[in-house]
């Protein structure tokens, strides 16, 4: 018997319906007096999202303004979509044939 599979071929493509989004996390310490011990504490304060990188970079530095906090992890997030092809494809399977 000699089998033939078939898959649709997909694309990936950044989705038109949703915005992409910026934002930063503060990543520095600040020293805490925890009980007469002194320990160093991550600010974690968000920017929230933003529609562009500048407005995530202005928030870190007006809060580097008011913290003196240097260091923030940013991120970028983005939707994708699958869109099927119209054409099929044959599995890449080496096949055995007798
Ligand atoms: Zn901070």
């Amino acid at each position: 018997m000699n089998r033939t599979f078939r898959f649709k071929n997909f694309t990936t493509r950044e989705d038109p319906e949703t915005l992409p989004e910026y934002s930063a996390i503060c990543h520095s310490t600040d020293p805490q007096d925890v009980e007469g011990e002194a320990e160093e504490a991550l600010c974690l304060d968000s920017s929230g999202g933003f529609a562009t990188a500048e407005e995530a970079d202005n928030w870190m530095r007006q809060h580097m303004r008011k913290t003196g906090h240097r260091h923030f992890r940013r991120s970028f997030e983005d939707y994708a979509e699958l869109l099927p092809t119209d054409e099929l494809e044959p599995a890449r399977v080496a096949r055995v044939t007798a």
